[in-house]
Formats: structure tokens, C-alpha cells, sequence
């Protein structure tokens, strides 16, 4: 059975750093190249949501719980992932 968000976000215990530990390596390659934006699918936490609004990626990096999908995920190498901060991430 496949676990929502919310479960797996209730069995772990995040402290996320001010500063974001993701980022976009560049914005216009989501927009123009990424006809599917794969990332809003492989996170299993949702830390990345498309607005069409705003016409970017929206980073969520409080949801993650840090399991390296996501700088193998993007065909375009378009995600800069590192661990959080010493003290802060996910403790499982
Ligand atoms: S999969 Fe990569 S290129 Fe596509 S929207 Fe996400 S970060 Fe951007
Ligand atoms: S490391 Fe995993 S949980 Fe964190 S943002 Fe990447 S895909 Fe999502």
C-alpha cells in the first residue's frame, strides 16, 4: 500500500535549516524543456509543486526527508540537492 504524505511525514522528525538545502539550477529549463516536470512526481514528500502562476517550481524543502531521488531524478540535472546543515534534516 502506498503511504500519502502525511504518513510518511508523521513518522519522521524534520528541522529544516533556514536556508533551503534545494535548489533550481536553472529556472527557464522547468519552464521551457520540461514538458512534464517529472520532480512534482518522484519526491515522495511533494517538495516540489509546478505554479503556473508564478511559472516556476515551487521548493518545499521542510517535507524533505532526504532520499536522493531528486538529483537523479531531473533528466535535466536541473536540481542542486545537498544534506542540510549539521542539526538540521530528517531524523528518522
Ligand atoms: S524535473 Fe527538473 S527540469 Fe523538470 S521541472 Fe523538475 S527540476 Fe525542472
Ligand atoms: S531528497 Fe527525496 S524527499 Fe528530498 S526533495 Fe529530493 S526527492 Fe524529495
Amino acid at each position: 500500500m502506498t503511504k500519502t504524505t502525511k504518513e510518511l511525514l508523521q513518522s519522521v522528525k524534520i528541522s529544516a535549516a533556514e536556508e533551503s538545502h534545494i535548489h533550481i539550477e536553472n529556472k527557464d529549463i522547468c519552464l521551457e524543456q520540461c514538458q512534464k516536470k517529472y520532480c512534482t512526481s518522484f519526491c515522495p514528500t511533494n517538495v516540489f509543486t509546478w505554479s503556473t502562476e508564478q511559472e516556476k517550481i515551487i521548493i518545499n524543502n521542510q517535507h524533505c526527508i532526504e532520499c536522493l531521488a531528486c538529483p537523479f531524478g531531473c533528466p535535466y540535472n536541473n536540481i542542486y540537492w545537498q544534506f542540510p546543515p549539521s542539526g538540521y534534516g530528517v531524523e528518522y
